[in-house]
């Protein structure tokens, strides 16, 4: 028995005017989620708890068992995960950019022109600064303009600001201890050096040089911000014993995957996005699912991303399609597979909100309700009534007779 969970990023919505009211998941036609429904047991969820709007990483965290009040310390650990970097407990990890500065030390351009070529040759001249002895830099580039710092040693916080000043036109901030501690202060201290040593180390780099020439902005320094300490996660293995494997297209998604010791293939043309290849998500998903395996974590992100646009159309065509792809996941046997999103990300607030979101679990020995669609309301009728992300992996491991008794 596998026990598979498919989180359609900010697929959830609220009631449309444009839609006579109806949220994207009523209004679309999702014949297989709606068979998944029919087949199965609903509810809805709250990922962490009512009125608790979640980003898309707290929540997973949470739908996975995990508290995310004690785990999550910043995104940096995640990305930096997610980008292959292999992080360690007590790491301190940051997301950051390649960015352009000009001779008086402006930043002009935040994105460095979007760059998208070499980030990997200059990401290599940070990754062998040495600032302080005990401290280990490591630093690798991420898609576009986008990178990961970790600091490793001794004496090291994530109570710090940023250096990104989230603006062009403006100076690096300088980085400043956010509470009194020695280890917040050197780690300030460090961060600052970095700052400005990258600049004096780019700014001539050959990439950039090149870059000038052809009348583009070089990524002449780097913009670290969003400290956070990697936490101690006991593996998702040793907590469920369960074999698992996580396939998600982003770093941050990934990153999870790869903190509580999942398996975390590439899969080729998955961008993210809702240009993203629903095709190869899908054989990446059959392929895991013919593997020993007994645990699929699955995340597709373009929904979520089309509810930040605003882009109700997008958001429409996106679920659609993804509903085409669970005609054959559909067919894979002896499992409890689980639909869900991670949060609404309602096209009229481009944002994530802290509705709760549809849930359907399918499978042998579920108890099957009356409900035959699946959307935000029609779920909210179902046997599992009202649920939180934290109760997922409970009702899972009970469903597939995993947990233990709880008393005589
Ligand atoms: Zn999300
Ligand atoms: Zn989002």
């Amino acid at each position: 028995m596998k026990g598979i969970i498919m989180i359609i990023d900010g697929m959830a919505d609220r009631p449309l005017g444009e839609l006579e009211f109806r949220t994207p998941l009523e209004a679309a036609n999702i014949p297989n989620m709606d068979k998944l429904a029919k087949i199965g047991i609903c509810g809805i969820m709250d990922p962490i708890s009512p009125g608790i709007r979640a980003g898309s990483d707290t929540s997973h965290i949470s739908i996975l068992g995990y508290n995310p009040y004690e785990v999550y310390t910043g995104r940096g650990p995640f990305e930096a995960a997610g980008v292959g970097v292999n992080v360690e407990a007590g790491d301190i990890a940051f997301r950051c950019n390649f960015s352009t500065a000009d001779e008086t030390g402006t930043i002009v351009d935040r994105r460095a022109g979007r760059i998208r070529e070499g980030t990997d040759e200059i990401a290599q001249v940070i990754n062998s600064l040495k600032i302080d002895e005990d401290v280990k830099i490591i630093f690798k580039e991420s898609t576009g303009h986008r990178a990961v710092l970790v600091l490793r040693g001794e004496g090291l916080s994530d109570k710090v600001s940023d250096a990104d000043p989230k603006h062009d036109g403006k100076h690096p901030k300088k980085v400043v201890p956010l509470d009194d501690e020695a280890n917040s202060k050197k780690t300030a201290k460090i961060l600052n050096k970095i700052v400005e040593r990258s600049y004096e180390m780019l700014k001539d780099h050959p990439i950039n040089i090149k870059r000038i020439k052809e009348g583009k902005n070089p990524a002449n320094i780097i913009l670290p911000r969003g400290a956070g300490a990697v936490p101690k996660v006991q593996p998702f293995a040793d907590k469920y014993g369960m074999k698992a494997v996580c396939i998600a297209e982003t770093g941050l998604i990934k990153g999870i995957g790869r903190i509580t010791g999942m398996e975390v293939p590439d899969v080729k043309g998955a961008t993210g996005g809702v240009d993203t290849n629903l095709k190869n998500i899908t054989n990446a998903i059959m392929d895991a699912s013919s593997q020993d395996y007994e645990f699929i974590l699955i995340n597709i992100d373009g929904a979520d991303e089309a509810g930040h646009d605003g882009n109700l159309d997008e958001k429409l065509e996106f679920i659609e399609r993804v509903d085409e792809e669970i005609e054959e996941l559909m067919k894979i046997d002896d499992c409890y597979f689980i639909l869900t999103a991670d949060h609404s990300t309602p096209i009229s607030v481009m944002d994530h909100t802290g509705d709760p979101v549809p849930l359907v679990i399918s499978g042998p020995e579920v108890r099957v309700d009356d409900v035959d669609q699946f959307n935000e309301r029609a779920t909210a009728r179902g046997g599992l009534c009202r649920i939180r992300g934290s109760d997922v992996m409970s009702i899972l491991m009970d469903l597939m007779n995993k947990s233990t008794k709880f008393g005589a």
